[in-house]
């Protein structure tokens, strides 16, 4: 099974206790402390659900979708693909965190481990045997990981991240997997990290380390004994939590790590490294020890500090119960908002209940700018298009990012061009004005998983828009995730009021962004510049909007 890959070391994060407690964060932090010493990496997130990938989840539930810029062609069999380039939002934490993109392979979920599996039985790989959990899913499992490992430029550390919590019954082949492998390969190359919720009781004023003792308790019966344990907590982890811990789960004190709440995320491979985590993985894993070089990070850490204009960004749309089904974007803006020395506060209105022009010039009095945000289906989209037009009328900064920038075009038809009920045929398939409509390519297509115009794509930008003048470049590559787009025939026709096409697709036949000429900022662009966006180096148009949105507030407030 192992070709290469020989000297790879493997970290293996496993959750305990509670899910959502910031395993994602956590891994990335631990990826760092490697890159400080001058160490390659690679990370893994297995998620047990059955779904082929992530694509077709809710953003409600799951939070949202990451998109990949290169896209993968999942071949369980010979005959039978699939295309990936949506997968779990943590990758987005990791590429934010650690500077490399991520490659859609990098997802590991039970859906695609069984896929294999089963159609690989029909055609006859297991001829005369018996298929089984153990040997042939953890078998399947394993060779899913050495593929990440081995794909070139081989890495010094593969980080696996185990999606939910220890105990959970669909996780338990990829815990049987790791066993296994750290038979494989060795104890002294493979380090488990245990990352768990240490409650903190006010009323008795004291930290409870008894779930954590439970889910190593749960880790242990697997055959799994974690070397270093990970606390979350809302507050620094007393010396005597620490101890039993230490005490209970079999593990050095040193060993025992605090990760309590913190607001600035990008801190918490320092708060590691100051913690002395970075060299008790380096020991642990037999790899030559190398002084880390943090400083760059840090400085990074501190320009997120320390701001105090705060500038109000409205978000209208459905999915505002979660804040993670809009992930990169809250991150964009505060990559943006370090970059400006600015404060973002987003205000989020829910556009189902609160839809008519009225209520959201109410809501829009103290507002800076607006995002509007992606989405799909009819659910809070007139809401999302009267927003769009108060920002039109009233001069407010505006940025759409793909369902948003083809609502936004919905609204200037409306208010602008006066064509009623003008609409996308994702919502009105009968209306008069379909000025969004299904990109061809998408007719024939029924399934929905995997199936829409995916990926990193070339944009060619127009010259002398503000669009151009943002990027400095004519040509850019960003991130798309769509089935519909604008139409030309209508857009052409808009051009006479004052909106016009700022970036193309390759061919030129796909609007990717269109401009009000004269508004001091409306942009709405077909693709999502936030996947792109990372702490240090904001993404131009988020930048943008933000020093927009600042000129418009100093221009209220006078
Ligand atoms: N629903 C729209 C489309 O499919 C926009 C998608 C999105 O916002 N990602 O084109």
């Amino acid at each position: 099974m192992r070709s290469s890959g020989e000297n790879t070391r493997f970290v293996i994060v496993t959750g305990g206790v509670l899910s959502g407690i910031g395993k994602g964060v956590t891994t990335a932090s631990l990826a760092k402390l490697f890159q400080f010493r001058g160490y390659s990496i690679r990370i893994i997130k297995i998620d047990p659900y059955l779904n082929i990938d992530p694509g077709t989840l809710n953003p409600i539930e799951h939070g949202e979708v990451f998109v990949t810029d290169q896209t993968w062609t999942f071949q369980p069999v010979n005959d039978f693909s699939f295309r990936i380039s949506e997968i779990d939002l943590d990758f987005g934490t990791y590429e934010r965190f650690t500077g490399i993109d991520v490659h859609p392979s990098q997802n590991i979920t039970s859906g695609q481990i069984y896929t294999s599996v089963i159609l690989g039985e029909r055609k006859g790989s297991f001829l005369g045997r018996t298929v089984q959990i153990i040997p042939h899913v953890t078998d399947q499992i394993k060779s899913r990981i050495w593929d990440v490992v081995n794909k070139q430029p081989i890495p010094d550390v593969l980080l696996v991240e185990i999606g939910g919590t220890v105990g959970d019954i669909e996780a338990m082949p990829f815990l049987e997997a790791v066993r296994q492998l750290a038979r494989e390969v060795g104890r002294d190359r493979i380090a488990f990290v245990h990352v768990t919720l240490v409650p903190y009781i006010h009323s008795v004023g004291e930290f409870k380390t008894k779930p954590t003792q439970h889910s190593v308790r749960t880790l242990q019966g697997l055959g799994l004994q974690p070397d270093i344990i990970v606390c979350r907590a809302e507050a620094e982890l007393s010396r005597s939590a620490r101890d039993k811990i230490a005490l209970f789960c079999n593990v050095p004190e040193e060993r025992v790590i605090s990760n309590p709440d913190i607001s600035i995320i990008y801190k918490l491979p320092l708060n590691f490294e100051k913690q002395g985590l970075g060299d008790v993985l380096i020991k642990h894993l037999h790899l030559e020890p190398h002084s880390p070089e943090t400083e760059s990070w840090a400085k990074i850490v501190e320009s997120f500090q320390g701001h105090n204009k705060t500038l109000v960004i409205a978000m209208p749309g459905k999915y505002t119960s979660l804040s993670d089904s809009y992930k990169s974007i809250n991150d964009a803006l505060a990559h943006a908002s370090a970059e400006t020395k600015t404060k973002v506060q987003i205000k989020w209105i829910e556009t189902e209940q609160n839809c008519d022009t009225e209520c959201l010039i109410d809501y829009m009095t103290d507002v800076d700018g607006v995002l509007l945000t992606p989405g799909f289906g009819e659910r809070g989209v007139e809401g999302m298009i009267n927003a769009a037009s108060i920002s039109i009328e009233q001069r407010i900064p505006f940025l759409g990012i793909c369902y948003g920038g083809q609502l936004g075009t919905v609204a200037f038809a409306r208010s602008v061009m006066h064509w009623e009920g003008a609409h996308s045929t994702e919502v009105d398939p009968h209306t008069l004005y379909p000025v969004v409509d299904l990109l061809d390519e998408q007719r024939a297509i029924e399934d929905k998983g995997g199936t829409m115009r995916l990926g990193g794509q070339e944009v060619k930008i127009v010259e002398g828009t503000r669009l151009h003048s943002i990027y400095g470049s004519s040509l850019v590559r960003e991130r798309f995730r769509h089935r519909y787009h604008l139409i030309a025939r209508y857009i052409d026709r808009m051009k006479e009021k004052g909106l016009i096409i700022s970036a193309y697709d390759e061919s030129g036949h796909i609007i990717n962004a269109v401009e009000l000429e004269k508004h001091p900022f409306w942009i709405g662009v077909q693709y999502h510049p936030e996947f792109n966006s990372r702490p240090g180096q904001a993404h131009p148009l988020y930048v943008a909007f933000l020093r927009a949105a600042m000129e418009y507030k100093r221009m209220r407030e006078n």
